[in-house]
């Protein structure tokens, strides 16, 4: 499986990158293997100096597409959680400015913990879902699904235009603004409306 990540899809999260807002979805990938599940803990990697949170809704692919189409594109996913984009935000600046891919910074072992995830269904309304990010308690990430700029369908689409998706790969759909440093010994909880969707701690 593999796991696709939308960047800058809500418009004060690419204000406080001074990104622009842009025309297209912009999108990444993380290897399998930086998923961290079951609220495992995050050991803070050494390579860097400054890793950011990045609290984003995560979708579930449940179908063998290429080519989607927007009005098709809702049938491709079947449950939805919580995740983060954990991002070595020195290395990607410095990435950034040298004209580099941001790999190193984005697609590390471990660097996408994820919830479990909850049926579609089971939502009253996935256009509009609540989820925040809590640090030690405290909350410091917020947004909601409908402030996004691309919607679910739209990424889908416009995603599966260059990479096949397959059953069991996974949508990252971008983070609101408040992204912020982690520290070791944080605790990190994370939920969509009231409910706990993650739970561990970075060592
Ligand atoms: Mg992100």
């Amino acid at each position: 499986m593999k796991i696709i990540c939308i960047g800058r899809n809500y418009r004060e999260h690419a204000k406080e990158m001074k990104s622009e807002i842009p025309q297209v979805p912009v999108f990444f990938m993380k290897p399998d293997t930086a998923l961290l599940r079951n609220n495992q803990p995050f050991y803070y990697p050494d390579f860097t100096k400054e890793l950011n949170y990045e609290l984003e809704v995560v979708l579930r692919i449940n179908r063998l597409g290429r080519n989607i189409s927007k009005r098709f594109a809702n049938r491709y996913y079947d449950a939805l959680t919580l995740g983060i984009d954990f991002t070595a935000r020195d290395l990607q600046q410095e990435c950034k400015q040298k004209g580099l891919p941001w790999e190193k910074a984005k697609a590390f072992d471990y660097s996408a913990p994820i919830g479990d995830f909850i049926l579609k269904d089971e939502f009253p309304d996935i256009f509009n879902i609540d989820f925040r990010l809590e640090i030690n308690d405290e909350v410091v990430q917020k947004g909601n699904t409908s402030d996004m700029i691309f919607s679910y369908d739209e990424l889908i689409s416009y995603v599966s235009s260059f990479v096949t998706f397959r059953t069991g790969d996974l949508l990252f759909t971008g983070t609101p603004a408040g992204v912020g440093k982690v520290n070791i010994g944080d605790r990190l909880k994370a939920y969509m409306g009231d409910k706990l969707m993650l739970d561990f701690f970075v060592k």
